[in-house]
């Protein structure tokens, strides 16, 4: 963990080290990759080969936390309003309708709706 540390650390002297490395100037043997984090989506610099995660990610598993928050974030995409049949992402899962207007509107609707239909059962 030292070395992870190390480059926690030191992302700036990397930066410059990998900056060098795409110029072809290096003095340093080991090749600086630049990575964006799976998890938190930043730019990290490492030595460290077939590592995905930055530094702060790969503690206490944040790094799938995020990968899980923006999966079930993407999944959530693209729901279609049940009300005007605009896509949406909504900000709670299970959300049916794109907002507070289109959930009363249809709840208005519903209502109506079961009210004309006892009015046709009745004599
Ligand atoms: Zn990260
Ligand atoms: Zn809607």
């Amino acid at each position: 963990m030292a070395r992870a540390e190390y480059e926690y650390e030191n992302q700036e002297d990397l930066k410059h080290t990998w900056y060098l490395q795409t110029i072809g100037r290096a003095t340093e043997y080991a090749p600086v990759r630049r990575i964006k984090c799976k998890g938190c989506e930043r730019v990290y610099f490492t030595q460290v080969h077939c590592v995905k995660f930055c530094y702060e990610c790969r503690f206490d598993n944040i790094g799938a936390m995020y990968v899980k928050r923006r999966k079930s974030l993407e999944k959530r995409e693209n729901t279609v309003c049940k009300n005007c049949g605009n896509t949406f992402t909504p900000r709670r899962s299970g959300a049916v309708y794109c907002s507070n207007a289109c959930r009363q509107k249809a709840y208005r609707e519903r209502v109506t709706d079961e009210a004309s239909h006892q009015d046709d059962e009745s004599p």
